[in-house]
């Protein structure tokens, strides 16, 4: 999955919003005087720009205030509280832009997956899965279902993640899940026809004592886990010093 720098999550609408504007004073200059204060928008951009979310909340919510219609900015709020672990204000802001009429339809749906980003992020996994359901048969149903895919190995629910790893096709990297469903599941026979020789099959429970670290995001722990509890990667744990064999470096791909 392609990881997008957050900042841009936040700028980008915010850049948007700030470019619609500043075209709608042109068309105005001259038959009207209104202003249009623009400095919360600037305040907010250029706090960001440094990465300082938290003084970008407050010009951000006064230009939410001022300017309700622009939807890039309200979005962009709701982006910045769930990025500052705020997830119940993103989720107000959202599902007030969600109940307002006429969307378009595609924007609808961005504003739901947005949705379901902020009630995972708040632990709120049964509305998380509502949001994500209903994109199945949208355009975003590939992006639903790679969060559903994450949301489910937490719940450890893996034959609904066999179920997401199928609406998303056969890739290339899904054989290491797709094997661990099938183990955590007890089916050792669906296993064993993904991947016959891997150690999780072949080698005792007690060759795996000991003290393990996570080649991915250096996560210690005391016993061996197929799954690291740290970054939730598969297969990523291996023996330190001391211990019989390195074989997280046996079980990969
Ligand atoms: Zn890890």
């Amino acid at each position: 999955m392609i990881q997008v720098d957050p900042f841009w999550l936040l700028v980008l609408p915010l850049l948007f919003a700030f470019g619609w504007l500043t075209a709608r004073i042109e068309i105005r200059q001259g038959r009207s005087r209104r202003a249009v204060n623009l400095s919360g928008l600037v305040k907010a951009i250029q706090a960001l720009s440094v990465g300082d979310r938290q003084r970008a909340v407050d010009p951000l919510l006064e230009a939410a205030r001022e300017s309700p219609d622009l939807l890039g900015i309200q979005r962009a709020l709701a982006n910045l509280f769930r990025q500052q672990g705020e997830p119940d204000r993103a989720i107000e802001v959202r599902l007030s832009l969600l109940a307002r009429d006429r969307l378009a339809t595609s924007l609808s749906q961005e504003l739901l997956l947005e949705l379901a980003q902020d009630y995972l992020a708040a632990g709120i996994m049964d509305r998380a899965e509502v949001c994500l359901t209903e994109l199945r048969s949208t355009p975003l149903s590939q992006q639903a279902s790679r969060y559903e895919v994450a949301m489910f190995q937490q719940q450890r629910r893996w034959a609904d993640v066999l179920a997401s790893l199928n609406r998303l096709g056969q890739e290339e990297g899904d054989k290491t899940l797709r094997f661990h469903c099938y183990a955590e599941m007890g089916d050792l026979e669906s296993a064993a026809a993904l991947w016959s020789d891997h150690p999780r099959l072949t080698h005792p429970r007690g060759a795996f004592a000991g003290r393990h670290l996570c080649i991915h995001c250096g996560f210690r722990t005391e016993q061996h886990y197929w799954q690291c509890p740290g970054c939730m990667a598969w297969d990523s744990l291996t023996p330190l010093e001391g211990n019989a064999r390195p074989l997280a470096e046996a079980a990969m791909p």
